[in-house]
């Protein structure tokens, strides 16, 4: 560890204040973390009841290199930490009129599996899709996710040329459904990759087609999930950051950055004030201006008026029967997916076409569920929180997905829930302050969101930094974890 005293304040322990907190303490620096719940990692926790275990928030779990990264830095073996099983499947799709799929974390039986049950697609075309994903993977990741976007450093790299050449062919200026119907002619796999627009919240029909580069990290990059479920992340973080030597004050909101003469002083915390050196904030961007932040400083209105990302319902339900022809993570896709996205981006009416995801971490963590039976988490896309009658559409989405799910299964799941807990965007508001409920911050439906989100470093103000879904590089895990990274790399860039 090097050796270099600065006091740093980290506001949150979602996954991004968890992977700034650790890259700080290996410089050297004293961190605290505060959190205003009382257990650490934000989104990432999970629950226990009448014998079943639920993660709560995330359950698709993509690049866990970038987990292992933060235990190497530390020079600790990862497994002795952290532990993940790597499936053989990637998600059973399902659709109403009796179709179904199982895609696979590997190209060649990915293009097996659609040729044979769409008998029309052509294989050179499915491969291509593929091979397309990858390359914008791998040409646009170190850009526009592994680096700033606010420094002239990023601009002036060798890579930004190849990039730029590469423009015409990235997808920019296609939607992301207009570019998946050049690979595909059956509507079903159109509406299956349209699906990673939901990876970040956006629409298929808004975001670019650059988002097919997502389908890569679950295609390309394999499907894992952790020992000990989602939650294991967020813990074996916290325990590293602890041997580390950060300090962790749970229970613990902070009213107020404090500020002299447009640099960071410390914090006001439970009332009383705390002097740091650096300010980490974790805390959604618009939380942060809107409530931590001085009234009359200057805002940057353009970012803070980004639409948030698309928000969910979850039913987490005790399932007292095992249904195996479902698997780790499984979609009932609705029949108008346009419609559904419609309604989702200009906060509709509830719809009564939703797709449904369900995952089922028992498949793979055996003890999450009484033997025999299984532990079933369950989703539908929402718009983020805007005053809505969610009573009202909780009781509406669960009569439709118990239908739904009854008639794929062929047997009716009602009387076979034995226990239930739900999750509403207000829900997620109160829990981690993510502004409307929102699950990865701001939406990628405009072209430019890239540029429009947040910097890691205030521009007005020394010493504050920020990391996390609704800053650069993004929402999803992964790109929380490089957030706190970039901060980080900023923070000892400065000094
Ligand atoms: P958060 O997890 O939002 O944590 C912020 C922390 O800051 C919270 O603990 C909060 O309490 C604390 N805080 C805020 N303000 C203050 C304050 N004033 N004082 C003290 N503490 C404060 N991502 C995936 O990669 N895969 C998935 O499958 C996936 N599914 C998801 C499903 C759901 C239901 C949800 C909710 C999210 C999902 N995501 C998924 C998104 C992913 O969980 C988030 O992008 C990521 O966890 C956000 O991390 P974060 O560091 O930005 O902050």
């Amino acid at each position: 560890m090097k050796k270099n005293s600065a006091s740093v304040a980290v506001i949150g322990s979602g996954i991004a204040g968890l992977s700034a907190a650790i890259r700080l303490a290996l410089q050297g620096k004293q961190v605290v973390v505060f959190e205003q719940n009382p257990y650490t990692g934000g989104k990432i926790t999970a629950f226990e009841k009448q014998g079943y275990r639920f993660d709560m928030g995330p359950s698709l779990f993509t690049a866990p290199h970038l987990v292992d990264e933060l235990f190497e830095l530390a020079g600790k073996i990862p497994s002795n930490y952290f532990q993940y099983h790597t499936h053989d499947e990637a998600c059973r799709y399902f659709w109403l009129d009796g179709e179904r799929i199982t895609l696979f974390p590997s190209i060649d039986r990915n293009v097996e599996a659609i040729t044979t049950v769409f008998g029309n697609e052509s294989g050179k075309r499915v491969r291509k899709y593929f091979d397309d994903a990858r390359k914008k993977f791998e040409l646009t990741a170190p850009f526009f996710l592994e680096s700033s976007l606010h420094k002239m450093k990023t601009f002036l790299s060798p890579r930004v040329l190849k990039v730029i050449s590469a423009i015409p062919r990235l997808g920019l200026f296609t939607t992301l459904d207009d570019q998946n119907k050049r690979y595909f002619k059956e509507p079903k796999l159109v509406q299956l990759f349209n699906r990673y627009a939901t990876y970040n919240g956006s629409s298929p029909y808004q975001t670019p087609g650059i988002m097919q580069m997502i389908s890569y990290l679950e295609h390309g990059m394999g499907t894992h999930f952790p020992v000990g479920g989602m939650h294991a992340i967020s813990q074996s973080l916290t325990k590293l950051a602890q041997e580390l030597g950060v300090q962790f004050e749970l229970n613990a909101k902070v009213e107020r950055i404090l500020l002299e003469k447009k640099q960071v002083r410390g914090l006001v915390v439970n009332r009383a004030e705390r002097m740091f050196d650096i300010v980490v904030c974790n805390s959604d961007i618009k939380h942060a201006y809107h409530k931590l932040l001085p009234k009359n400083m200057r805002r940057p209105k353009k970012t803070l008026a980004q639409e948030p990302s698309s928000s969910a319902l979850i039913f987490y339900w005790g399932i007292g029967q095992t249904f195996p022809v479902m698997d780790l993570h499984n979609i009932i896709f609705s029949e108008d997916y346009k419609e559904e996205f419609h309604r989702i981006s200009s906060n509709g009416p509830f719809w009564e076409d939703p797709t449904i995801y369900v995952h089922i971490s028992n498949r793979l963590e055996v003890n999450d569920a009484p033997k025999g039976k299984d532990s079933w988490f369950v989703m539908v896309n929402v718009p983020y929180d805007q005053g809505q009658d969610w009573e009202d559409i909780v009781g509406k989405v669960r009569r439709k997905i118990i239908e739904r799910i009854s008639s794929v299964l062929g047997k009716d799941i009602a009387p076979l829930i034995e226990t239930e807990e739900i999750l509403t965007p207000p829900q997620i508001h109160s829990r981690t302050s993510s502004v409307g409920g929102a699950l990865y911050g701001t939406s990628s439906n405009e072209r430019m969101a890239a540029f429009l989100r947040h910097s890691n470093k205030s521009s007005s103000v020394k010493g504050l930094y920020f990391c996390g879904g609704s800053v650069h590089p993004g929402g999803g895990v992964p790109l929380c974890i490089l957030s706190g990274k970039i901060a980080a790399e900023w923070i000892e860039e400065d000094e």
